[in-house]
């Protein structure tokens, strides 16, 4: 499976949707930083109170590249 776009994917902070900039219904900055959110509600909960959702959590193994030419 591969987009066949350049659209990059953010994250919806408060749901963990996956937006591109095309999807996304609203954007908020904070701190510098651009958010992306699905809905405008999604926003405003972000907006209510943005340390809850940009806060790194502590995550175990916190992986993302993963090689991709491991299949074969
Ligand atoms: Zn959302």
């Amino acid at each position: 499976m591969k987009r066949n776009n350049n659209e990059p994917i953010f994250k919806d902070p408060v749901c963990n949707m996956e937006v591109s900039r095309k999807t996304a219904i609203d954007e908020c900055v904070y701190h510098g930083k651009t958010y992306y959110f699905c809905a405008t509600s999604c926003r405003e909960s972000f907006e209510a109170d943005p340390e809850r959702y940009t806060r790194q959590h502590r995550q175990h193994g916190l992986k993302q590249n993963e090689p991709t030419s491991s299949l074969s």
